[in-house]
């Protein structure tokens, strides 16, 4: 009985191996929309006239508010002008196929825009955060933000003026959401890395926790990333071309 549910086991298994997938995206998805990311070999972009490292801090804010907020409404315009490209939409067409078959795909994302969102992706964990949003630092309110935040605007729960502040997470604070992520890395048989360079953490050492419990990952990236060498397979290019592809290999299979 044990051997032969043994060998009933590793048949189905087979096929149904990729059922449940952990993808981590990372700013290089979105550079195809022109939202740049950290790594810009061109110089171009906002991260060539602004050094992130001095202006997304806690510190940073309570220095020079206006800096920071000023930053961050660059950063907001230039996404609500933004348009999602082809890898973002080939993930939207993942998570519907995957729950189509019975399976599962967790969208865990180290961007702050909603590019994903907006391709059709339903279940988006945002671990640093949503730059659509603002977040009151007296009361914790997170609303929707659209237009540009100023020191003199007041929160509209609590009223305290000088304390919205956007719903991201800076260098030195805490990711969102590490419950829910590990639990889903604990669950997933394939985790999948998209567009990052592996040097922020603890994002970056995700694969390293997969792998020591022998789940399969993978690399999608226009270069190869820091952390490259623990990745089981590596697809170099652009993610545009890269992901619709690997997409449709798993939808396919
Ligand atoms: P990163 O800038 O450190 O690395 C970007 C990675 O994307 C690199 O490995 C690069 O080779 C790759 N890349 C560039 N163009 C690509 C393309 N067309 N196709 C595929 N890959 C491409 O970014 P990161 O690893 O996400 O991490 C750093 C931090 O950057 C995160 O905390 C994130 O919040 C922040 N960030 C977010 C955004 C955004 O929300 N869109 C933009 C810039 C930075």
């Amino acid at each position: 009985m044990g051997g032969e549910g043994g060998e009933l086991t590793g048949r189905l298994s087979e096929p149904l191996r990729r059922r449940n997938i952990f993808i981590l995206t990372g700013a290089g998805i979105s550079a195809e929309s022109g939202l740049g990311t950290f790594r810009d070999s061109k110089g171009e972009g906002i991260w060539a006239r602004f050094d992130p490292m001095k202006l997304a801090t806690p510190e940073a804010f309570a220095r020079d508010p206006e800096a920071v907020l000023a930053f961050y409404d660059l950063r907001r315009r230039n996404l609500i002008s933004a348009s999602p490209n082809a890898a973002h939409f080939a993930l939207a067409r993942l998570e519907a196929g995957l729950l189509a078959r019975g399976g599962r795909l967790t969208l865990v994302t180290q961007n702050i825009d909603d590019l994903h969102e907006r391709a059709g992706s339903r279940r988006v964990i945002h671990m640093h955060g949503e730059l659509l949003k603002a977040r009151c630092d007296a009361c914790e309110t997170v609303r929707p933000q659209l237009g540009d935040l100023a020191v003199s605007h007041a929160c509209g729960t609590c009223g305290r003026t000088g304390a919205l502040r956007p719903h991201v997470v800076w260098f030195g604070e805490m990711p969102m959401r590490m419950d829910e992520i590990e639990r889903a890395l604990r669950e997933a048989d394939l985790l999948v890395a998209i567009g990052t360079s592996g040097a922020v953490y603890p994002a970056a050492g995700f694969v390293a926790g997969a792998r020591a419990r022998g789940i399969r990952a993978c690399e999608i990236n226009l270069e190869a990333a820091d952390n490259a060498d623990l990745f089981d397979e590596q697809r170099l290019g652009a993610a545009s071309e890269t992901v619709p592809a690997w997409v449709e290999e798993i939808l396919s299979e």
